[in-house]
């Protein structure tokens, strides 16, 4: 299974258990987590680990791209950060909250989804179904950037809530509530300028938490604003009293409601504590609102107010091999400071290229924007270059000027490449040692070759494939039957097996369960030859082409299925939405993109007629 861009992983869990169609949510939990009692938090959900083997990526990156955590992350102390990413990945619980007691927070978190219609309808006609957004249900954030919409946690229509995430049940992201109301038309646009600004906030800080670029002495930098807007004593005192009244001014109390956040009154309110020791952990939603008070968006904070220390931007890319060399392509400067010296350091990325610098700054002059202090990432174009020229051959040197860069570079970069490459290497001999091992350890058991192969089919492939030379001089010779001779008329056996493999094609493609994949070995059983097809079909040229016609690879086999599945949930009068189409096809792993764009048309082209039908 692939994750969505930004999908959530409840989202995941969801789409897995209604595609192997369990009925109950209790054996999906069970197979999923090895529990009975789970419920998947939306977002720090826990008991990560078992899940990476269904979706095949790290820890690192579900923690990354699939929760909410990021959004938490900057906030916390590495002992915090630590303590938590591990009780997601191994931890039971049903949510790190409730058990770690770092996020213990005034906010009060909804475990509604949210959805965006108009999202639904853009992702059910690019992937051919809909699925949750992680930055639909970021905390506090109650409406879709992109759209500008109102998020929807229940239908407009009949209030039946879009999401149920408890022990008995666990939502696929619909596209119709239960009543058959249809959600993607539920358009609310957002007229609430405040809480416009609110949502572009969240968004942005969670961006920023997302690219590491929270500055880490937000204290600082909330002090001196509020110096500068003139919420500060003589003495350095904060007037809390005026602070809390001003930022209610900006957020109603009304607002504050709907997003879970309490009002600032009273001595110890949150937003007095924030502000005098913002190195305790707080809730970011708590930050995004400080930040859209103090500044107005998190791009205009930077503590160099009056003037940005690198300008304005665009900056130059300074990738001397780019054909963009010194040409603004970079719209966006991160800005740290430097621990040793207080100054600002800049880092600037260019999205063309992927080339990454920095300098340390501020700029006072022109030439200054054409200088760096270090090169972060040559980046992709850079790097493609590098292995075509190292591939050519050449000395280092050459290859050096070509790229521009001194020879150190170079060498540096062929030594990180070769130690990614050994690293590979070697995991693949540990897995050949133990192939041959198991292979050798197994061959006694057997009376032919034939049968040992069968019974050894994964790894005998596996080395044939990696280590033919050893496989071939390793194995001992079995004892083979006398063969017979006979006299055959190959041309006439050829007509004949072609017209019983004709026979067997029809009653291969017409029956009406679940499509077979057509194979060599599924043909020579039904029609009693398989040995025969599999060693002689070099005496059989018609037979040849007719099975090199008509066999199937696994990607025609699963858009036969695709075809099967469709037709049959149709009749069924079901909607074809696409985990049904999966489950009813069997088809756990889409083998290719071709099958993945069959799919999402015959979606769309299932769901218009559909659409048909009921208005018709
Ligand atoms: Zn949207
Ligand atoms: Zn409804
Ligand atoms: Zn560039």
């Amino acid at each position: 299974m692939r994750a969505y861009p930004d999908e959530l992983l409840v989202s995941l869990v969801a789409r897995y258990h209604h595609l192997h169609g369990h009925s109950g949510i209790k054996p999906s939990r069970r197979k999923i987590y090895g529990l009975d009692h789970k419920k998947t938090s939306v977002d720090l959900p826990t008991t990560i680990r078992p899940i990476l083997s269904i979706i095949h990526v790290s820890a690192d990156e579900v923690l990354q791209g699939n929760t909410i955590f990021p959004f938490y992350r900057p906030f916390l102390s590495e002992k915090q950060i630590e303590s938590i990413s591990k009780q997601m990945l191994e931890g039971r619980g049903g949510s790190v909250h409730q058990t770690s007691g770092v996020m213990a927070s005034v906010v009060k978190v909804s475990e509604l989804l949210r959805l965006c219609p108009s999202c639904l309808k853009e992702d059910s006609r690019k992937y051919g179904e809909p699925y949750w957004h992680r930055e639909h249900q970021l905390p506090g954030n109650l409406l879709c950037h992109i759209h500008q919409c109102e998020l929807l946690t229940q239908c407009l229509i009949c209030n039946e809530p879009v999401s149920a995430n408890n022990a008995k049940d666990l939502s696929i992201c619909p596209l119709f509530c239960s009543q058959g109301h249809d959600l993607s038309a539920q358009v609310a646009n957002n007229k609430d300028e405040t809480l416009l600004k609110i949502s572009k906030g969240i968004v942005a800080l969670f961006k920023a938490s997302l690219e590491g670029e929270i500055p880490s002495d937000l204290r600082y930098l909330y002090i001196n604003r509020l110096a500068q807007m003139n919420f500060c004593t003589v003495g350095g005192r904060i007037k809390q009293r005026e602070v809390c009244s001003q930022f209610l001014s900006l957020f109603s109390p009304d607002i504050l409601k709907k997003l879970g956040v309490p009002k600032p009154v009273g001595p110890n309110n949150w937003l007095s504590t924030m502000l005098r020791k913002p190195r305790h952990s707080f809730h970011p939603l708590l930050h995004a609102l400080v930040i859209e008070f103090l500044w107005c968006g998190i791009e205009r904070m930077s503590p160099w107010t009056d003037k940005a220390p690198f300008g304005n931007g665009p900056w130059p890319c300074l990738n001397k091999i780019a054909d963009h060399y010194k040409k603004g392509t970079i719209k966006k400067v991160m800005v740290t400071r430097c621990t040793d010296t207080n100054n600002p350091v800049g880092s600037f990325k260019c999205e063309l290229c992927g080339f990454n610098y920095s300098r340390r700054g501020p700029d006072l002059a022109v030439e200054d924007t054409f200088s760096y202090g270090r090169v972060k990432d040559f980046g992709h174009y850079w790097k493609a270059k590098a292995d075509s020229l190292l591939q050519k051959g050449g000395s280092i040197r050459s290859i050096a000027r070509a790229l521009d860069v001194d020879s150190r570079t170079v060498n540096l970069y062929v030594k990180k490449k070769q130690e990614q490459q050994d690293e590979a290497s070697l995991h693949r001999s540990k897995e050949r040692d133990i192939r041959r091992k198991r292979l050798l350890h197994n061959i006694h058991d057997f009376q032919s070759y034939e049968c040992f192969r069968k019974a050894n089919a994964k790894d005998y492939s596996w080395l044939y494939r990696h280590d033919r030379e050893w496989l071939l001089s390793s194995l001992p010779s079995f004892h083979k039957q006398p063969q017979r001779k006979l006299r055959v008329n190959w041309k006439q056996r050829d007509k004949e097996i072609t017209q019983e493999i004709n026979q067997a094609l029809i009653k291969l493609r017409m029956g009406q369960n679940k499509p077979l994949r057509i194979t060599l070995s599924k043909i020579g059983r039904s029609i009693g030859k398989l040995a025969l097809l599999e060693q002689h079909l070099n005496k059989l040229p018609i037979t040849k082409g007719l099975l090199k016609i008509n066999l199937e690879t696994e990607e025609q086999h699963q858009i036969r299925k695709i075809d099967w599945a469709v037709s049959n949930i149709k009749r069924q009068g079901q909607r074809p939405v696409k985990w049904r189409i999966l489950r009813e096809a069997g088809i756990r792993v889409v083998k290719t993109e071709n099958v993945e764009h069959y799919l999402i048309s015959k979606i769309q082209e299932a769901f218009y007629n559909f659409q048909d039908t009921i208005s018709a």
